[in-house]
């Protein structure tokens, strides 16, 4: 293609039509892309249509990359790709109402002043973690690092060996305390670690114990760890403070829901850990934050450190936290969507499985209920597996393509392949949302 004949911005504008992004952003990629033809116009042969083609491509994937809701068919509960716990009506409601309204963030009502942050919400997260204090950050990761920080930069943090994991994508545990300025005391082995090598690595040096839930690693065989209250009992000889990252910090009894047991954050207060860290968007099921618990002038020196200031949650997700804590606090916690989700009957999936099977007679598509596996997901019990209820189909395509058509549906709908079936589990559908599943399956098929 010659440069003359590389089109025009405007006349590739007319061609593409309505393309459901802002005009600003199709111009931008309408000019980048004619500019790089014109890079390669001496080179190449390119025709025009290939360059609306190209355009048109280019421009269907930024629409895919809006952050959008989608129906998640994977039966992973906290799904990080998926913005981990979804939030449920009465949260809802709370975003909508603070969110559009001013509000008393950082204002006394009572003595008509500036006021605290979110000061019920750290007494009511304490009491939910039956501790002195609480405060919140923006994830985990931050309030580890903040921690970190403010007792370890210069000196050391004593872990175990067998604890150096990675959890998810780039949270790795030693680079976390490289980043935070600590420096790394390992002890013991990979797989077994005992109190007489943690007391052996303590001295002058130690900033604090700490000690970080593998998350979605485990271990078994010849392994042995010392336990929470014999290394608390460890660190109040020495006088260095106990820290323990949990992660997923479940409130609830998770064996009600027949998977593993979770440590809860109250029960490893009670043994003797001085501070947890952990999400408020995995087993908690709230908005994304960190929360820290535990002693009071622990917490009280965190909240001074001015790197503090930089990780401090707004509004929204205070609120959010708020009105999760306090569904745990006065006994609703089934309200909490993700505990919904957890706690829906087999029963029920498979009536509403049979439901949508049902909808799928006639269509080109063979549907089936099946025997899926759930997973908590977000590193949190990866031992755990819970029998869960598919809808299986068999479609009259290749199955990648099938998957492929599913993701590009508005809302898209994500399953997973095993054994030659598409597989949907019913477990992270919403009720609401059968209706549309079908929908999407009978559209997709043909
Ligand atoms: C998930 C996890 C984190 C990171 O939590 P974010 O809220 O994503 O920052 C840290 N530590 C452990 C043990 C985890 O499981």
């Amino acid at each position: 293609m010659s440069l003359r004949a590389i089109p025009q911005v405007e006349k590739v504008l007319q061609q593409l039509g309505d393309t459901g992004l802002p005009r600003p952003v199709v111009v931008a990629v309408v000019r980048r892309e004619l500019a790089e033809l014109r890079k390669r116009a001496a080179k190449t042969i390119i025709a025009p249509d290939a360059v609306i083609a190209s355009i048109r491509s280019t421009l269907a994937m930024l629409r895919a990359q809006r952050i959008q809701p989608v129906i998640n068919g994977t039966g992973i509960l906290v799904h990080t790709n998926f913005g981990r716990a979804p939030l449920g009506p009465r949260v809802l409601e709370t975003l909508r109402e603070i969110g559009g309204s001013y509000n008393n963030l950082e204002y006394d009502l009572t003595g008509g002043a500036r006021g605290g942050r979110a000061a019920y919400l750290e007494l009511a997260l304490a009491v939910l973690c039956g501790t002195e204090a609480a405060t919140v950050v923006n994830n985990c990761a931050a309030a580890l690092v903040l921690a970190l920080r403010h007792f370890a930069t210069g000196r050391e943090v004593v872990i175990s060996r067998g604890e150096l994991v990675q959890i998810g994508g780039g949270f790795r545990i030693p680079e976390i305390l490289e980043a935070s300025g600590a420096k790394l005391r390992e002890v013991g082995t990979t797989n077994k670690t005992t109190v007489g090598d943690y007391a052996r690595a303590i001295g002058k040096e130690t900033a604090l114990i700490l000690k970080v839930h593998r998350s979605n690693f485990f271990m078994g065989g010849f392994v042995e760890s010392p336990s929470t209250e014999e290394i608390a009992a460890l660190a109040r000889k020495k006088r260095v403070p106990f820290i323990e990252d949990l992660g997923s910090g479940a409130v609830i009894e998770t064996q009600r829901f027949g998977v593993e047991h979770e440590p809860t954050p109250a029960e490893t207060l009670k043994r003797g850990v001085d501070l947890v860290t952990f999400s408020g968007d995995k087993l908690l099921g709230g908005p994304q934050a960190g929360i820290i618990a535990g002693r009071a002038k622990l917490v009280a020196a965190l909240k001074r450190d001015p790197f503090f200031r930089a990780l401090r949650c707004d509004k929204l997700i205070l609120s959010a936290l708020q009105t999760t804590a306090d569904l745990y606090l006065n006994g609703d916690e089934s309200q909490v969507r993700l505990v919904t989700l957890l706690a829906e009957a087999r029963e029920k999936l498979r009536a509403r499985a049979d439901g949508v099977v049902a909808a799928l007679v006639g269509t080109p598509v063979k549907a089936s209920v099946g025997i899926g596996r759930g997973q908590v997901g977000g590193g949190t019990l990866p031992r755990s597996q819970f029998e869960s209820v598919t809808v299986d189909i068999v479609p009259r395509m290749p199955l990648e393509e099938f998957a492929r058509r599913l993701r590009s549906h508005t809302p898209p709908v994500i399953g997973y392949v095993e054994r030659g079936v598409f597989k949907l589990d019913l477990r992270t559908i919403f009720p609401a949302q059968d209706d549309v599943v079908a929908k999407a399956i009978e559209l997709a098929a043909t």
